[in-house]
């Protein structure tokens, strides 16, 4: 997935070009400035990646294929009104706070929130239940990091093995421009690069 936040659409154009066709963006207000002059690029599947509040829901169902950073049954309701309410289906993956980061979203592996959406799942019709989505904490040596994603793994294989209904767990969006090869030797299927495609991002 290249991450293309506070880059304009002639940088996603150039990437488009050359064969990119997953995209994330992690603010809705920032997207929807741009995705109406990025309209015409037909095959192209934007994920929302960033921190999502309840209110954004319906922007989020109208401008993004999935919501890759669901923290909450609250937020999962929200999104499923709304895409049903678009007739749309929409893919989302739960996000998980492997370093039990304060200052990070997510919810915690083994917590009440994650057991409910897992539980809940069924009856979400228009939500398409994918798979868990990581942001590790930082650590200077990528090999630091290995452990999180280790964690990530482990904890979709559990959750596999439950045999929930509706609950895809394809995939494991993990890694970034320091750390996506330890993450892609830990089994992700999704790396998230931004910096290392686009160059350094311009302060916001
Ligand atoms: C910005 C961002 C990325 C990409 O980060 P880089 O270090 O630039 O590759 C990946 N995931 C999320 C959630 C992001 O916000």
């Amino acid at each position: 997935m290249a991450v293309t936040k506070t880059h304009g659409p002639e940088k996603v154009r150039e990437a488009y070009a050359a064969g990119l066709r997953v995209f994330g963006e992690n603010r809705v207000q920032e997207f929807a400035g741009k995705a109406l002059a990025l309209a015409d690029l037909h095959e192209s599947e934007w994920h929302m990646i960033g921190h999502l509040q309840t209110n954004k829901a319906g922007k989020t169902a109208e401008l993004f294929a999935s919501a890759d950073s669901v923290d909450s049954l609250r937020l999962a309701e929200k999104l499923d009104a709304a895409a049903r309410n678009l007739n749309k289906k929409m893919s989302i993956l739960i996000e998980i706070n492997v370093g039990g980061e304060a200052a990070k979203s997510g919810v915690a592996p083994g917590s009440q929130e994650l057991e409910d959406l897992l539980r809940s799942a069924p009856r979400f019709e228009a939500l398409d239940f994918r798979g868990l989505m990581t942001v590790p904490p930082y650590i200077e040596d990528p090999e630091g990091v290995r452990p999180y994603f280790r964690r990530l793994r482990e904890l979709r294989d559990a959750i596999v093995k439950r045999k929930l209904a509706d609950v895809g767990t394809g995939v494991l969006s993990m890694g970034m421009s320091h750390d996506f090869e330890v993450a892609i030797e830990e089994g992700s299927t999704c790396v998230r690069v931004g910096t290392a495609i686009f160059g350094e991002r311009e302060k916001r």
